[in-house]
Parts: C-alpha cells; sequence; structure tokens
C-alpha cells in the first residue's frame, strides 16, 4: 500500500462538516476540512465517498469526504433553496378550483426556474493540484495583489518595490495622457495615441484598462512579459476578476488578498492617538463598516482563489509581511492547479 501511495491532490473549494451532513453513511467516519485546504485523496474507488487525508495533518487518519461528482450534485440540488426565497403560499382563493390552477402554476414556474440555475452554475468543489518549486530558469510568479477597500495596495507595491528594484518591478502601464517633461517612455508609461490604444482594447492586448480624467490607462500582457523576461517578479494590482483571469499556467498568479485590520469603532483610534492621520484617522464609523463589507463581499466571492490573506495592520508592517511573502515564494514549494505544471 505504501508504494501505492495516492498522488491525488486537491485544494478544497468549501467548507465541509461531516456533523451537519445529513447524506454521509457515517458522520464519525467524515474528515472535517475548510475551504483551502490540501486533501490527499487515497481512494476514488466509491462514486460518492472518497478517502482522504488533509496535508499537514499529524494525524494521518483517512476519513471520507463527498466525491467531486457527488458535491456537485449536492449543490445543484440544495441551490434552489439557497438562491430562490422560499414559494409564498398563495391568497386564499374563493373556491377550490382556482386554487389548484394557481397552485399547479405556480410549481411548473418553480421547477423551470431550477433548472436554468443549476445548469448555469459552476460549482466549487475541489481543483486538483500539485506541488511546484521555482526553478532558477523558470521565470518568476506573476504576484497578485488584490485589495478591500481601504488596503492601498497600489500604495503597498510601490514601497516594496522601491526597497528592491532589481528584483520586483510593476508592469509599465499604456497611457494616452502627453508624457511630462520629467517623464521617460517606457519608464513609467508607455505613451500611445488613442487610436493605438483602441485598437490594443480590441486586440485584447491589456488585462485591464480605464478611463482618468478623459486619459485612458491600461495595462498589458506583454508589459507583464517583459518584466518577467527581465528575470523579476512582476507585482500587479488589479481588481480581483482580473486578478482571476491572470490564472494561466503561464503567469502561475501567487494571489494575495490584503484587506486591512479594521478597528471595532472609531473612537478606539481617535485623531488623538493617531495623529500623523493613521489609515483610519478621519473614518467614520460608516466608513469602517464599508470596510468591513468590503472584505466580506470579495472573501466571498473570490476567497476560493486566493493563496494569501494579509491583513493590513499599518503600512510599514504590511510591508515587511509582503516582502518576507515575495522572499518564499521564490524559495519554498507551492500548490498550483495541476494544469500548470503537466
Ligand atoms: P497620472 O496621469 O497622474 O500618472 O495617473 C493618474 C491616474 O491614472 C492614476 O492615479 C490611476 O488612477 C490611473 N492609472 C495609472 N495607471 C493605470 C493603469 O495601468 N490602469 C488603470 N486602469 N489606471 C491607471
Amino acid at each position: 500500500d505504501r508504494l501505492r501511495e495516492s498522488k491525488v491532490y486537491m485544494r478544497a473549494l468549501f467548507d465541509y462538516i461531516p456533523l451537519e451532513d445529513k447524506a454521509t453513511p457515517c458522520q464519525e467516519a467524515g474528515l472535517p476540512f475548510k475551504r483551502g485546504d490540501i486533501l490527499q485523496v487515497v481512494t476514488q474507488d466509491d462514486p460518492t465517498w472518497w478517502q482522504a487525508k488533509r496535508v499537514g495533518d499529524s494525524n494521518l487518519r483517512a476519513g471520507l469526504i463527498p466525491s467531486k461528482h457527488f458535491q456537485e450534485r449536492s449543490l445543484a440540488l440544495c441551490s434552489p433553496h439557497i438562491f430562490c426565497a422560499p414559494p409564498s403560499p398563495p391568497p386564499l382563493p374563493p373556491s377550490g378550483l382556482r386554487r389548484s390552477f394557481r397552485l399547479s402554476r405556480k410549481d411548473r414556474q418553480g421547477s423551470s426556474g431550477e433548472g436554468s440555475e443549476a445548469g448555469d452554475s459552476d460549482y466549487l468543489t475541489y481543483e486538483e493540484v500539485s506541488r511546484y518549486q521555482q526553478r532558477g530558469h523558470e521565470r518568476p510568479r506573476l504576484v497578485v495583489l488584490i485589495g478591500s477597500l481601504g488596503a492601498r495596495i497600489n500604495e503597498l507595491k510601490q514601497k516594496v518595490i522601491a526597497e528592491n528594484p532589481h528584483r520586483y518591478a510593476v508592469a509599465v502601464p499604456h497611457t494616452t495622457r502627453p508624457k511630462k517633461p520629467q517623464e521617460k517612455e517606457g519608464v513609467e508609461y508607455h505613451f500611445v495615441a488613442k487610436q493605438q490604444f483602441d485598437a490594443d482594447v480590441l486586440n485584447n492586448k491589456f488585462i485591464e484598462h480605464g478611463e482618468y480624467k478623459e486619459n485612458q490607462y491600461g495595462t498589458s500582457i506583454e508589459a507583464i512579459r517583459s518584466v518577467q523576461a527581465k528575470n523579476k517578479m512582476c507585482l500587479v494590482d488589479v481588481q480581483p476578476e482580473v486578478g482571476y483571469r491572470l490564472r494561466t499556467a503561464e503567469f502561475k498568479p501567487y494571489i494575495i488578498f490584503v484587506k486591512p485590520r479594521v478597528p471595532e469603532s472609531r473612537r478606539r483610534r481617535s485623531a488623538a492617538t493617531s495623529p500623523a492621520g493613521g489609515d483610519h484617522a478621519r473614518t467614520t464609523d460608516e466608513d469602517l463598516q464599508e470596510m468591513r463589507q468590503s472584505a466580506i463581499q470579495i472573501d466571498h466571492q473570490y476567497g476560493h482563489l486566493v493563496d494569501r490573506v494579509l491583513i493590513k495592520e499599518d503600512s510599514a508592517s504590511a510591508c515587511s509581511e509582503l516582502r518576507g511573502i515575495l522572499e518564499r515564494l521564490e524559495r519554498e514549494t507551492f500548490w498550483v492547479p495541476l494544469g500548470w505544471v503537466r
């Protein structure tokens, strides 16, 4: 058995609590896990229940987990309860005949709704992964920073790069705004005409683009490649959905989600206790609530893609933490989707 040790590893994309699972054949035999855990799948012989161990567990007992197929099916079956409001009882009808008519029509609408919902969604179950360590001859992985409200990831990125410009760099963006005298083509920006910019947008050359004061700005795929060609680690700060699109074997992005530590209430960090205008010095309770909400929303929507969460206490400590993460990224082994290493 030892010789045939399973090589199948899955990243869990959902939390699993066997004690709350009514479908399991044996709750005590279940293996609890959390989203992001790496599971070594020992057997996939049974179509509904796999046996797996959690990587990093000192207790190496294998337990039951729902198979990918079974979990997808369970999600498909319960999605109407999660996403649709339960049908409200029809108003009391004047006659029994009308009542049954209304009910049957409502039932039909209900079931057609369920069908389309299940068919369109991509259920988050497991992602097959493999160990990966960057070798000397390979280009450095792309580092993608995503941040919730108040995280100031651009500032963080700039600071870490300024400390180590020979190792880290930004992808030089394109812009249609005129070059300032002190600026150099290809350093701050690639300066291009509007017509060229629009053509590049149409040809999908940008990973993202936007308008600011009637000028266009955008980051191109080539700009990332050219940083990597110099054997530097490229850092980009983007909207979460952009980071998602960069998840390819070529870039092997390592996605870091930066969220500010949000104090309970602004009174705890009044202007008096942070005179230098600390990150939350002038924020109101509503601002803090918005910051919390933004972090929750990103975590909910994109958390399964995040390799690392960085809780930003203040700018200096976040910088040193990010520096540490980047250094480990070049030395250590990480789990990446199987398709990236095959
Ligand atoms: P400036 O023209 O002062 O150099 O930049 C002004 C603004 O342009 C920045 O604050 C930023 O909002 C936006 N900008 C700069 N680079 C990019 C980019 O690569 N993509 C997008 N979407 N906006 C950018």
